[in-house]
């Protein structure tokens, strides 16, 4: 590399992803400048305050305090996502972190489990979970095994107010020598032979250069799109809901460790416990209930008092053609938008930020190496996609013609492929480094009532009272377990209570 190294890196937008990239560039590159503009005028999107339990990979890479990034940010603990109503209306399943039971043998517990079901043998799959079962009594600790079992422990991830994780990141990237500069970019200057961006020039003038070049700028895309014109694909067809309406209420109950997610007539509605209040939104699309009705929804489905005005937020489900294009990598929303159902927008940007990492150019720029980024951040969000397009289209709701759409629409081919498999022998096949684990794909499937034809038949090898004993077994400890465990306000009180200092 040499001479050519990149030396000085513009992140444009301080939102999520602009200070997610600027504390993770900044705690692991030497020899950046690394300068950030945003506009406070312009503000940020302001929701995002769910998570999925890889987040704590990217706490550990900038060096972060767990604790105190919980004070920080009013947060609270997250064992899975409770839906309801999703495949049928009463329907009540959670799609909870981590493993469930333990494999025996070469086969994963879910292969025993449908066996167990056919036989009267099994009970509910979340009782084998100690995420579900501590989540339903509103219990956590930081448990990573049961101590003298070869089973598991407590998986996690975090809520917390995407305005104060902002500002806390900020204080990270600030301390590690990010400087910032307030303002709004009204245009960028290229360079004549490469089309490279070399400068993104403010409203007063002001011109502030670079080598390589992040748009976090949200939906506005200003770099990505507004400047190089890269394109973006439409997975509306797939994912309708384009709007969402969220509202913070007062807490009105003991913050619950997992966030909900309500399906409504046209949408689903997600509640998420903070600390200091509740967030609570209702995403739904536009073409079946208009925005007073979904505002009406959500307000007479939240728990405490609003705490503000209703507002709206628009979008469009799909991604960039190319996350990085030239000397541009788009993080964040600038990049694509696929919605919250199962916290993974921040979580992309964290997987952006790696592979940006892992791929980090000089400045020649290599297309090889442009190309296999683009083709690695694709990956992972299609699959994401797919996950998320089975939510809505393994329903057998008949109650209003969303559902229904949902139900009767074409799926992308390697969803299709997915739920094949799994139909005829209760296989899933996790590709590559793909991002949802089986666990959590059978919960959803199963979940959504989606229940194979068959087992494996190695899963035979267990007499029906030994199945029945293994089962028992791992009851009676996730249950044993989950009843010593703290509650979850009472551990964050003694550990990471917001305005308790360290
Ligand atoms: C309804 C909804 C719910 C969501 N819930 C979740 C969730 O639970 N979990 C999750 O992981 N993700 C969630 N997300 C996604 C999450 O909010 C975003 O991924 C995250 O906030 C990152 O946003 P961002 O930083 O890309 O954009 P923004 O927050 O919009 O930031 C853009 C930045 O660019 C700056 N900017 C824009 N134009 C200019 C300009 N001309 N000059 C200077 N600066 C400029 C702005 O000032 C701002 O600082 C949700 C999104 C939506 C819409």
């Amino acid at each position: 590399m040499g001479d050519g190294r990149i030396t000085r890196v513009v992140i444009v937008g301080g939102g999520t992803a602009g200070w997610m990239a600027a504390a993770a560039l900044s705690r692991t590159m030497d020899d950046l400048s690394i300068r950030l503009v945003e506009s406070d005028e312009i503000g940020t999107v302001g929701v995002g305050e769910a998570t999925i339990p890889a987040i704590r990979l990217f706490n550990a890479l900038i060096g972060i305090d767990e604790n105190e990034f919980i004070r920080e940010t009013g947060g609270t603990f997250k064992l899975g996502i409770q839906f309801h109503d999703w495949g049928r209306i009463g329907d009540t399943y959670m799609h909870a972190f981590g493993q469930i039971g333990r494999s025996l043998g070469m086969l994963p517990f879910q292969q025993y489990w449908l066996r167990g079901r056919n036989e009267g043998v099994a009970g509910r799959l979340g009782d084998y979970s100690l995420n579900e079962t501590a989540g339903r009594q509103n219990r956590f600790a930081r448990l990573p095994q049961i101590p003298n079992t070869s089973l598991d422990g407590i998986a996690y991830a975090f809520h917390f107010d995407a305005a104060l994780y902002a500002a806390y990141l900020r204080k990270v990237a600030e301390a590690a020598g990010v400087e910032r500069t307030e303002g709004k970019v009204a245009r960028v200057r290229r360079n004549d032979e490469s089309g490279h961006i070399e400068a993104v020039v403010l409203e007063n003038g002001t011109a502030i250069e670079g080598e390589l070049f992040i748009d976090c700028s949200g939906f506005r895309a200003l770099l990505i799109e507004d400047a190089l014109e890269t394109g973006f694909e439409d997975w509306t067809h797939w994912l309708p809901c384009d709007r969402a309406i969220a509202v913070p209420s007062e807490n009105a109950s003991p913050a619950r460790p997992y966030t909900q997610a309500i399906a409504h007539k046209a949408g689903w509605q997600w509640r998420i416990p903070l600390q200091h209040r509740t967030g609570n939104g209702h995403v739904f699309c536009s073409d079946f209930i208009s925005e007073d009705e979904a505002t009406a929804t959500l307000l007479a489905n939240i728990e405490g008092r609003p705490l503000a005005e209703p507002r709206t937020l628009r979008f469009r489900t799909g991604m960039r053609r190319k996350a990085w294009n030239s000397n541009v990598v788009a993080l964040g929303l600038a990049s694509g938008f696929l919605e919250p159902l199962e916290s993974t927008s921040i979580h992309l940007i964290q997987n952006g930020i790696a592979k940006l990492l892992a791929h980090f150019p000089d400045r020649d720029f290599d297309a090889a190496n442009i190309d296999a980024y683009n083709r690695r951040v694709r990956f992972d969000y299609e699959r994401i996609r797919d996950f998320i397009i089975l939510h809505y289209h393994a329903n057998e709701r008949t109650d209003a013609p969303f559902w229904v759409r949902c139900r009767e629409m074409g799926i992308p081919e390697t969803l299709a492929r997915k739920i094949e498999l799994f139909k005829s022998q209760g296989q899933i096949v996790r590709e590559g480094d793909e991002l949802f684990i089986e666990i959590g794909w059978f919960q959803v499937l199963t979940g959504q009532n989606i229940m194979p034809d068959g087992y494996h038949p190695m899963a035979d090898q267990l007499t029906t009272d030994e199945l029945a004993g293994f089962f028992a077994d791992i009851e009676t400890i996730v249950a044993r377990t989950a009843s010593h465990l703290p509650g979850h306000d009472e551990f964050i009180a003694q550990h990471c209570a917001a305005g308790v200092p360290a």
